[in-house]
């Protein structure tokens, strides 16, 4: 198991939530530094755990019309990778 000193990292911003192994399926609460893909397992100490949730602030969301709530932002678009519905004409406060 990788100690991270928080004191190297106290500016940093941080994740928690439940995580899961990919490889083992063992599921565990986990802190690691924001931007994280991938957690070392403390079961089977592989690198394939995966936070089981997205960070997701209170309050309302917007959902596309498909039902997905995951959306892809470039210089120019905003749009579902669901059904490819584009929503770049949407005030921003409404996203
Ligand atoms: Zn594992
Ligand atoms: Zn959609």
């Amino acid at each position: 198991m990788t100690v991270i000193n928080i004191a190297d990292h106290r500016k940093d911003k941080w994740i928690s939530g439940m995580a899961i192994c990919l490889s083992c399926q063992n599921v565990w609460a986990a802190v690691a530094p924001a931007g994280t893909q991938f957690l070392e397992c403390p079961n089977c100490g592989t690198v394939k755990g995966i936070f089981k949730l997205p960070v997701e602030h209170q309050g309302e969301h917007f959902r596309c019309g498909c039902g997905n709530w995951y959306f892809l932002i470039t210089p120019k678009r905003i749009y579902c990778p669901n059904c490819g519905e584009d929503y770049s004409s949407i005030p921003a406060p409404l996203l």
